[in-house]
């Protein structure tokens, strides 16, 4: 067998001002074929996976490009179009193959695409034909728009969110692939719209158990492959955003599409009830200095780099300073140009620094202070479960008693080792502020005392019922009450 790999994936916030350009893919990763290093990043374990099961079967594993660039605003039109034609071209050298095992995100919009993964997708299956297999992994904050369903056998999608399976999904992916090529299964795709937008983390009720019977019904029935949700992206403005179920059967497509349906419907049912109790920055900070004993972690939820903001909000910075909270850290707020200065200046120098809130409105002021250099750390690193994200040459600086890490590529607060690498002890502060939605939780939750979930300034379009979509169906919860049309509080069934 001769299988073809490639990975093409970022998360696009149109609301974003941050550009992506191909830059951007190359500060976060791009590898060229066979350049991919042995640990995943979360869209490219098809590749690191796929080498270990085509070695064991003693397949070839064609690799092309895989590069991922983290979550920001639109993709540069020639940025989108020269990585896609990059890997056709790779696929169309490598030809005739068996099949073809992505890893994409699916929430990508490019200028002038608003739906670059439908694009792809459908351009492979020109090449490939229609009888060749092509499926891929995704991210559940994605669009399954119709052009992707038409276009691929089926898709598995990441079940956790924080999504810490991501390598166990890859597995699956690559199962299912390899029992149909040895002809074991013959996989068909069965869809449900929920018409939904909403936010599912599954490490609280009630979706961790919707998750644990996802994976009781595919270990029970060995008719059903794959279950997946995909949760939808509401910073991405594009006709097809929303909640949708997947059933990937053993040729069941009936079977499939009624359980894609109760599932759905079910999810629908809860709407509303899944995400975790948020609190504004004066009641965190009144919680947080007011709790017994530290860490408290304080999640600046909404400025999230992981959903494509800039990650320089201060309002919860600001509330701090106001009210003279000391033995506190924040990790992290983007600002390059002020880590530029701090390297400049060097370790140990006390220079005036102006940072943070520059890069969009509703995220409070820039600081401007009087600030010592603790520490500079060019290429800066942490850890995000099995992998590594690297969050850029950083600065730990000091300011009216508190600790703020500045760093120079935007990423989320994966894990408390982003405190470590800038020498900060994170188990030792009573007070932890972060830049995270939910990611944040495995690895935090380890370390500490309480976590406290802030929704601070306007920093992410984060209630579907009042963001100015232009382009997001209107028929959807919640922006209209009920469009399955069923009586309130039925099953639907
Ligand atoms: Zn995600």
């Amino acid at each position: 067998m001769r299988i073809f790999t490639a990975a093409l994936a970022t998360e696009t916030n149109t609301f974003s001002p941050i550009c992506i350009d191909r830059r951007a893919f190359e500060d976060s990763l791009y590898a060229p074929p066979g350049q991919h290093p042995a640990t995943p990043t979360l869209c490219t374990a098809p590749i690191t996976v796929g080498r270990k099961v085509c070695t064991d079967k003693g397949w070839t594993l064609i690799e092309g490009t895989a590069t991922w660039a983290d979550p920001a605003g639109l993709v540069n039109r020639q940025t989108f179009e020269s990585l896609r034609d990059e890997i056709l071209d790779q696929l169309g050298a490598a030809m005739p193959v068996d099949a073809v095992v992505l890893g994409l995100h699916g929430a990508m919009v490019a200028d002038g695409y608003l739906d670059p993964e439908g694009d792809l997708l459908t351009r492979i299956r020109e090449i490939i034909g229609p009888d060749i297999l092509l499926c891929a992994e995704l991210d559940p904050h994605s669009h399954l728009t119709a052009k992707r369903v038409a276009a691929a056998d089926f898709f598995v999608v990441f079940k956790e969110f924080p999504h810490t399976d991501f390598v166990d999904r890859a597995e699956d992916l690559w199962r299912i692939a390899v029992d149909t090529l040895e002809g074991r299964v013959k996989p068909a795709m069965s869809v449900f719209d929920c018409r939904m937008i909403d936010i599912f983390p599954t490490s609280r009720e009630p979706m961790r158990s919707f998750v644990d019977r996802l994976m009781a019904i595919e270990q029970v029935d060995p008719e059903v492959l794959s279950l997946s949700v995909i949760h939808g992206f509401m910073a991405g403005d594009v006709p097809e955003m929303g909640t949708k179920t997947i059933a990937v059967t053993n040729g069941n497509a009936d079977k499939g599409a009624m359980l894609a349906r109760d599932l759905g419907l079910e999810l629908f049912a809860k709407r509303g009830t899944f995400m975790m109790p948020q609190i504004d920055e004066k009641s965190a900070l009144d919680q947080a200095l007011a709790y017994p004993q530290g860490p408290v972690v304080i999640a600046d939820m909404w400025d999230n780099p992981g959903g494509g903001t800039a990650g320089d909000a201060t309002v919860i910075l600001a509330e701090m300073l106001a009210r003279g909270v000391t033995d506190a850290a924040v990790g992290m707020i983007w600002d390059p140009i002020a880590v530029q200065i701090c390297m400049a200046a060097g370790e140990g120098a006390e220079i005036p620094l102006r940072f943070g809130a520059k890069s969009a409105p509703g995220t409070g002021h820039p600081v401007d202070g009087l600030v010592t250099v603790v520490k500079v750390v060019p290429n800066a690193e942490m850890r995000f479960g099995d992998s590594i994200a690297p969050f850029g040459d950083a600065a730990h600086i000091r300011l009216e008693g508190i600790d703020i890490i500045l760093s120079s590529v935007r990423v989320q607060s994966y894990d408390p080792s982003l405190f470590t690498a800038l020498g900060i002890d994170p188990t030792a502060k009573h007070l932890l502020v972060i830049k995270s939605t939910n990611h944040f939780y495995a690895a935090f939750s380890q370390i500490a005392a309480e976590i406290l979930y802030c929704a601070a300034g306007t920093p992410y379009p984060n209630n579907p019922a009042k963001t100015a979509y232009r382009h997001v169906r209107r028929d959807i919860w919640p922006i209209m009450a009920n469009p399955h049309d069923t009586p309130e509080g039925s099953e639907a069934a």
